[in-house]
């Protein structure tokens, strides 16, 4: 099989159209095009007027080195056509009996799931702690904080099986590199516990919340098939490390809040960024953990179709379009950069607390993102140097600050503090709510955002919505409504590993994933914990950490 990229075709294009653009653009006759499949769709909306599709397609022909040969002599060509690439995943190591000290995944967000899944599949039969309940559980307490304002501490949007994700709006695509392929490992897996087949191929892929909740317990039920063991309700409340012979600290065991000990040489630490206990239970312990830049801000909502309409024109409510969404940036005159994140194209604001008496917001939306609002953070970038000197853990005592004052401004009840753009832009508390009716439940308070956010954030905020409507027209609308606050961005720590995984002063420990400050989003946790998985089967297995 080859691969052809950058095959453009327009929007409303006749379903024959990709082998005719393929043969045309290869110089052969149809009946030499033996078969093709889509690889990938992408859509370039530059052009309002013009919007095109842009594919990559596999195809077969008779004698492929014959074609690849007469390519090399067109510059243009050659750069887009080449040898499908090898996307199979094959396991690093194989367990050659059942181990005596079997290893332990704390966490079963993307990364632990992964990590416990390319364990199993090795034979290591890992063990698979989560502080959270089982998902359908975990949605009832989820739901409770979102219509009666009742927050359950260790089951929330944080914490639980499926880990910070579950309630999302399930977008998978991500920037980062992955050489070995292993982000097609993730999809696959994905398809095979029911998510829609097209994430395979569309460009940006996502699954919206109610399937991930049956995604997360299919692939439960597979790595128990294979030997993985999970322990819900279970937090890992301490860690038993020893200095060896060697004079290097190892793990040797994990402490759970009910008592119990767990012997253990190989630990894969999942817990997500808003594990601020177990942080601190590491930082105790020694384990190596630094402050790391993260970000601060609300999250706004516009009407879906302003969105849209600004995007795609007259192409607005086009099938293969959906929903549309966006990416902003801009460097404000204070020095802080401005961006949006983790954009939910018809979705919903969500109260994403984890902690009694402190307020997050975040968004989700459902596969078909048919809710009226647009949402999306707008945050502005914070670093330790700058704005939480003071330490390893200085991040999280910042963040607790800002989620209390929204906690108390927004009312004391879980109800979010709201303003109007064109209030904040003004300066001026908001006293009542316009046509953009704000998503967030268990319900918003309208007020003046700047009592719970720093103020260079909210003069960079201020400077940037009107740029932003450059882009967008109507992102400044006086109508949008903005929540707060946004502040679990990303980990505000890290907590280092070196060139084989393991913490860079604890062996046997593998910080993972998004609160280890390796991952930011589903995906590419899920991808960490391949990696890290693979890492810890390399170890068990006696092999050298060479990939
Ligand atoms: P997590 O998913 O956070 O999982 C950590 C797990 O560890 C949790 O289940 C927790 O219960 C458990 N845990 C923590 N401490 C302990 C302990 N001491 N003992 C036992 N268990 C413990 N990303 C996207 O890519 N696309 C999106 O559309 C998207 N939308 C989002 C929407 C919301 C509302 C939220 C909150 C996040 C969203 N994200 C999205 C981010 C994404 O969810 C995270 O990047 C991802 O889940 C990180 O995966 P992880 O496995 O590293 O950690």
């Amino acid at each position: 099989m080859l691969r052809l990229t950058e095959l453009r075709l327009p929007l409303d294009h006749a379903p024959d159209a990709i082998a005719t653009a393929v043969v045309a653009r290869l110089g052969l006759r149809r009946d030499e095009l033996l078969s093709h499949e889509v690889a990938r769709r992408a859509w370039d909306a530059r052009r309002r007027s013009a919007i095109e599709l842009v594919y990559s397609v596999d195809f077969a022909v008779a004698d492929e080195a014959a074609l690849l040969k007469r390519a090399a002599g067109d510059k243009a060509l050659a750069r887009t056509l080449g040898p499908r690439p090898d996307t199979s995943y094959r396991h690093v190591a194989h367990a050659a009996a059942p181990p005596a000290r079997r290893p332990v995944v704390i966490g079963t967000g993307p990364c632990g799931l992964f990590a416990a899944l390319i364990l199993a599949e090795m034979g290591f039969r890992p063990i698979i702690l989560d502080r959270g309940k089982v998902v359908r559980e975990r949605t009832k307490d989820t739901w409770g904080l979102w219509r009666r304002g009742v927050l359950t501490p260790e089951s929330n949007v944080q914490f639980g099986e499926g880990g910070a994700g579950t309630f999302s709006d399930g977008k998978l695509w991500s920037g980062i590199k992955d050489p070995q392929h292993l982000g097609r490992k993730v999809l696959t897996e994905f398809v095979q516990a029911g998510a829609p087949e097209e994430i395979l191929w569309v460009a940006k892929p996502h699954i919206g919340t109610f399937r991930l909740v049956q995604m997360v317990e299919s692939m439960r039920a597979k790595v128990e098939a294979l030997g993985g063991e999970y322990r819900f309700g279970t937090k890992v409340t301490d860690f038993l490390i020893e200095t060896g012979r060697d004079g290097q600290r190892h793990m040797r065991s994990v402490v759970t809040e009910a008592g119990d000990t767990i012997e253990t040489d190989h630990v894969v630490l999942a817990i997500g960024h808003s594990a601020r206990d177990t942080f601190e239970v590491l930082h105790a312990r020694g384990v190596h953990v630094e402050a790391k830049p993260f970000s601060i801000g609300v999250r706004i909502e516009h009407p879906q179709s302003v969105i849209d309409r600004a995007r795609f024109g007259t192409f607005a409510g086009n099938p293969i379009l959906g929903a549309a969404d966006y990416k902003l940036v801009h460097h404000g005159t204070n020095g802080r950069g401005v961006y949006s994140f983790c954009m939910c194209p018809g979705g919903t604001v969500v109260a994403a607390a984890s902690e009694p008496g402190r307020l997050v917001t975040n968004g989700m939306s459902q596969y078909s993102r048919a809710e009226r609002n647009a949402n999306a953070g707008i945050v502005v970038g914070i670093t330790p140097e700058v704005d939480y000197p003071g330490g390893p853990l200085a991040g999280i005592a910042f963040q607790r600050h800002w989620e209390e004052r929204a906690f108390v401004v927004g009312g004391g009840d879980y109800r979010a503090p709201a303003q109007r753009v064109g209030d904040f832009l003004a300066g001026r508390p908001s006293t009542h709510l316009g046509s953009a009716v704000p998503s967030y439940k268990p319900g918003v308070t309208p007020t003046d955002l700047s009592l719970c956010l720093p103020d260079f954030a909210v003069a960079a905020i201020r400077e940037a919505l009107p740029q932003f409507a450059r882009s967008i027209p109507g992102f400044d609308m006086e109508d949008a409504v903005m929540t707060g606050v946004e502040t679990r961005t990303s980990s505000p720590v890290r907590i280092r590993r070196d060139a084989s995984f393991h913490s860079v002063n604890t062996r046997g420990l593998y910080p993972a994933g998004e609160g280890a400050g390796y991952a930011g989003g589903i995906f590419s946790a899920g991808v960490d914990g391949i990696r890290v998985a693979e890492a810890v089967g390399r170890d068990m297995a006696g092999l050298s950490q060479e990939a």
